[in-house]
């Protein structure tokens, strides 16, 4: 094998490569291609780079050399990603106490003591590694050169190739440092990314034409809105510019100040057409480094301009819209996790934040309010119009409410999937759970106490990062959303793409109104229950659960029917004949029982009992498993009254949205299936209920009936299942806890240790175990089409909205996902991305065999 060359320059022509030589290195290549004023520049690939680490020496004489002239050398770090990182460029190497003087004739004495002493500066920090502390009153060269000698006891190199062979072996080493390997890795680079570094001559930027450094881009890294900013700093050398001495100038003419425009027209103008030319040749918006020398323009560095998730959206379509790219190019750009934050406010990336607590970040978005230890205190303050944290151990039903007045949601106990989880994800709040080892919660005196001791009381501002997971103290600068035009141009191109179809879990009306801003195809997944979580509906609801004769218990179920009713009507009015899937009642009935002795009174006094019998009966029904126990179908076949009702409801609200020139055929789920049996006794009941209906309403209108496989059995038995409905949908969240023996509730407790250990690569709440979990699904998926080739199958669990669960489901052939509304945009993205990647991966195949078959 040919042995690849030490160093290499730069030129249009030379073998540079991003993979060999990082995308710095590259990116020049093609500027210079682009006939741009670049410095001339020698890339170091990534094997001399990991000698040089490695103790070994490069001829760094013989590379001076190369460069005309003996000009100052600059050194800048080339990874893979600019968004790996590197050690910081060094500027200026090659001055020596005798070329100081040199170019004090250039350029004036102050401003060649200047550079030196920056340069002194900069390779005592970096290459001798000494504190800068020891040189903070240092003000000429001449001072820091003594200073130098006393902490090294060495002279300061006065030799060019020492200087430079020293950079080049400082910065190597850097990259190889703990902690920016473990910054580069958190960034997604594999262990072994290597690192170029790029040598190039210097430009002095300073001297007695104009001469100075800027930067500039042609967006607006917040907004992605085009538009100049940057700035230019007259007599800077560098990006630390601006805390130089320089002057700061205006790239664009304003009335505030003077301006590059004013003072160099000729080189702004050069400098706007040179942006627009890396816009269409490298098909990105860039953010260029310049310089002016003697007021010659020379264009040290391009780089992707930073930007926002927001940014990154606008500055997509815009490209696609102008076609410097495609479509297709502008929807792979976009990580379908970055849309959450249009979605949300967010924490302002900058803000200094002071972490209490981390957990699990349950609920993306960030909010900001006092803290509340209870639903009723959060409820209270928003009436007043406060912002309120709500902090509890866990939540359940009677926290809804409070839940929805809240800013955010903290919780102590839970995991992805527990109920605060949920719920907050479905409202759209941002939510932490599963804080428990880092704090610890006391609704009674009112106190959070953190591990580090800190305490906190009702009333006390705390900020919630739900994006990231972590609790912060005191108020944060918040990022407000911004779904832009943008936004809704690029969903609408995702959707033109999307082979799968992407539904919403939605309870209740304003879910599916969210669903439906965001262009759902249908609901994939009702949780009736949650629709009997408002105040004056627990109570009914719960009236039913604790009656004690078929007449109480009808009674209040009768009260129960025109309320479930006028939901599924208002459901089907919304999402205006786009498919809706109910799921009849599942949650174990402990989730509506009264928590602590005022709820217990206050249903007392509703059900007009003595309250030593309510308690009796609270008793009574709990049960030592209930996530095992009393829920589900099991609730339909021993109580069947609550499904007739729930039919009913469905099959009035079908007929009345008819009548008002909405035709829906709904779908009805049954849940916690695990026997066929189930399926025929519940079926029964629920085609009686569409008869009846039918008959008193005079209205004719199909419904289908399918199950949500939750239980490994239902599974497994899928087949003889499918005998009996139209669709399956797997419940993943159930299926996942059931399949590992996993309580969902309570496994946040040790899920980091275990995902820290490696026993789980990582919560499988989070993201689907497709190797057990996905096997059931396979499994469940072909008997289940085995049985019914016409079989509609989806997954309606969490993990619905995954990048990763979407592939899954896609390849495994199902016809649609269903996760929280607010997860729409990234799942549909995500799913669209899939869909380019195969077309564009079944082209290359196909081209490939023509080009076999070519003669
Ligand atoms: C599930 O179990 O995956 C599911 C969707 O139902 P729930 O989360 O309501 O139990
Ligand atoms: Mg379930």
């Amino acid at each position: 094998m040919q042995k690849e060359a030490e160093f290499t320059r730069i030129s249009a022509t030379a073998d540079i490569k991003v993979q060999r030589h990082g995308a710095r290195a590259k990116c020049l290549q093609r500027l210079i291609r682009l006939e741009m004023p670049v410095p001339d520049t020698i890339a170091l690939p990534f094997d001399t780079v990991r000698r040089l680490a490695a103790g070994d020496r490069i001829d760094s004489g013989a590379l001076l050399q190369t460069f005309d002239g003996a000009p100052l050398l600059s050194v800048r770090p080339s990874a893979e990603v600019t968004d790996w990182g590197g050690p910081g460029t060094i500027l200026n190497i090659g001055l020596t106490v005798d070329r100081v003087e040199a170019l004090a004739e250039i350029i004036g004495e102050h401003a060649a003591d200047e550079l030196f002493l920056r340069f002194i500066l900069s390779y005592a920090v970096e290459v001798a590694r000494l504190d800068a502390e020891a040189f903070a009153d240092d003000a000429t060269a001449q001072a820091a050169l003594a200073t130098y000698e006393c902490e090294t006891d060495e002279a300061f190199p006065n030799d060019p190739a020492t200087q430079l062979s020293d950079v080049l072996r400082s910065m190597a080493r850097a990259w190889e440092g703990t902690s920016a390997r473990l910054l580069r890795q958190a960034k997604g680079a594999p262990a072994d990314a290597g690192l170029g570094l790029l040598v190039q001559r210097m430009v002095i930027g300073a001297g007695r034409g104009e001469c100075g450094f800027g930067m500039i881009q042609f967006v607006d890294s917040q907004t992605g809105a085009p538009g100049i900013t940057g700035h230019y700093v007259s007599n800077g050398q560098s990006r630390a510019a601006l805390s130089e001495d320089g002057e700061v100038l205006f790239l664009q003419r304003d009335p505030q100040g003077p301006s590059l425009e004013d003072r160099c027209p000729d080189q702004f103008a050069a400098l706007c057409a040179l942006g627009a030319r890396t816009r269409t040749s490298l098909r990105e918006e860039m953010q260029i480094e310049f310089k002016l020398q003697d007021g010659a323009l020379c264009i040290l560095d391009a780089m992707r301009a930073p930007r926002s998730s927001r940014a990154q959206v606008r500055i997509a379509v815009d490209l696609a819209q102008d076609a410097v790219i495609t479509k297709d190019e502008a929807l792979l750009r976009i990580h379908p996790s970055a849309l959450s934050e249009l979605l949300h406010p967010q924490v302002a990336p900058d803000h200094k934040r002071s972490m209490i607590a981390h957990g699990i970040a349950a609920s993306p978005g960030g909010a900001t309010g006092r803290i509340v230890f209870s639903a009723a205190a959060a409820q209270a303050l928003a009436a007043q119009g406060g912002d309120c944290i709500l902090v509890r151990h866990e939540t359940s039903s009677e926290d809804v409410r409070g839940m929805n007045a809240a800013r955010g949601v903290l919780t102590e106990r839970g995991g992805i999937t527990s109920h605060a989880a949920v719920i907050a994800r479905g409202l759209g709040v941002p939510c932490v759970v599963g804080a428990a080892s880092e704090l610890q919660i006391k609704p009674r005196e009112k106190l959070l106490r953190t591990r580090s001791g800190q305490t906190f009381r009702e009333g006390d501002v705390i900020t919630l990062d739900g994006t990231a997971g972590v609790v912060l103290e005191g108020a944060a600068r918040l990022v407000e959303p911004g779904q832009d035009e943008a936004f809704l141009t690029l969903m609408v191109w995702a959707e033109a793409v999307t082979d799968i179809g992407i539904r919403a879990n939605a309870d209740t009306p304003a879910d599916a109104k969210t669903a439906s801003r965001f262009n759902a195809g249908g609901i994939g997944l009702c949780r009736t229950e949650h629709m009997f979580f408002e105040h004056d509906r627990l109570t009914v609801m719960r009236e039913m659960i604790f009656a004690d004769s078929a007449e109480d218990r009808q009674a209040a179920l009768d009260r129960l029917l025109p309320m479930q009713r006028a939901d599924f009507l208002e459901l089907f009015r919304t999402m205006k004949g786009l498919p809706v899937c109910i799921r009849l009642l599942d949650p174990p009935l402990h989730e509506f029982l009264p928590q602590g002795r005022a709820g217990v009174r206050e249903l007392a006094d509703a059900m007009d009992l003595p309250l030593s019998e309510v308690s009796a009966r609270v008793k009574g029904l709990a049960e030592f498993n209930p996530m095992l126990g009393m829920r589900g179908v099991r609730l339909g076949i021993t109580i069947p009254e609550i499904y007739d009702m729930q039919a009913r409801a469905i099959f009035e609200a079908t007929a009345q949205a008819a009548r008002q020139g909405i035709v829906t055929a709904p779908e009805i789920m049954i849940p916690l299936v695990s026997a066929k049996r189930e399926v025929e006794l519940v079926k029964a009941r629920i085609a009686a209920a569409a008869a009846q209906v039918r008959v008193q309403t005079g209205v004719e209108f199909d419904y289908e009936l399918g199950v949500i496989v939750e239980t490994p059995r239902a599974a497994l038995r899928a087949g003889e299942i499918a005998d009996h409905v139209a669709f399956l949908s797997f419940g993943t969240n159930d299926l996942t806890q059931m399949v590992y023996g996993l309580s969902r509730d309570d496994a946040g407790r040790f899920m980091s240790t275990y995902v820290q250990q490696g026993v789980y690569l990582e919560d499988p709440f989070l993201r689907m175990d497709t190797e057990g979990v996905g096997e059931l699904l396979i499994l469940g998926a072909e008997r289940g089409r085995a049985a019914r080739s016409d079989l509609i199958l989806s997954i309606c669990g969490e993990h619905g909205g995954n990048a990763d669960s979407i592939a899954f489901c896609r390849k495994a052939g199902f016809n649609y996902v269903s996760c929280s509304p607010f997860r729409v945009p990234e799942a549909r993205l995500a799913a669209a991305q899939l869909a380019i990647s195969d077309r564009r991966s079944a082209r290359r195949t196909s081209s490939s065999d023509e080009a076999k078959n070519v003669p």
